[in-house]
């Protein structure tokens, strides 16, 4: 069994543009449209010293529940497959509540979580990492997935908590 990374985040932050740089395919579905990717998807990533299945975290699955309810619901199948956590956040959007509710789910899992703060192409990188740091988490790193920037950076911080 290949350890397993898991992309988690509220929707439209990058997460499946993330797991296809990642896994180089077009498995996963990119939109303009928030919750767009109904299931999670897997893939393998083979870019990194070894190889590991990425999970991409849908978002919505259906109209009539409630955001929180299905973005928790996605965060819990995470929680119980991965060995490692990536955080996907916008750093154009800044930090939004449901960031705070995101993370305090993932850290009761008490695993590895590592802050990917994307779309930071065109922006002040620092500017961007600054606004999450009161998070306090320790991997933090700068990202843009749609340019397949600092996905390789991501995967090095990854492997050695896997
Ligand atoms: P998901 O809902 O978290 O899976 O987000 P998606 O991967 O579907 O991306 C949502 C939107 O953000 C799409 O329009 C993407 O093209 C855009 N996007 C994703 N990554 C980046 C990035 O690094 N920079 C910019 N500027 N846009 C991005
Ligand atoms: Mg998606």
């Amino acid at each position: 069994m290949l350890p397993v990374i898991a992309l988690v985040g509220r929707p439209n932050v990058g997460k499946s543009t993330l797991f296809n740089a990642m896994t180089r395919s077009r498995d996963a579905l990119v939109a303009d449209m928030p919750g767009v990717t109904r299931d999670r998807h897997y893939g393998v990533c083979r870019t990194g010293a070894r190889p590991f299945v990425v999970v991409d975290t849908g978002g919505l699955s259906g109209v009539e529940e409630g955001l929180d309810a299905l973005t928790a619901q996605q965060v819990r199948f995470a929680i119980e497959e991965a060995q490692v956590l990536v955080f996907v956040v916008d750093a154009r959007d800044g930090l939004m509540p449901q960031d705070r509710h995101i993370l305090d789910e993932l850290r009761r899992s008490g695993k590895p979580i590592i802050a990917a703060v994307n779309k930071t192409d065109g922006l002040d990188e620092q500017n961007a990492l600054a606004e999450f740091a009161g998070f306090g988490i320790a991997i933090t790193l700068p990202l843009s997935a749609a340019h397949n920037r600092g996905t390789e950076d991501l995967i090095a911080a990854a492997l050695p908590l896997l």
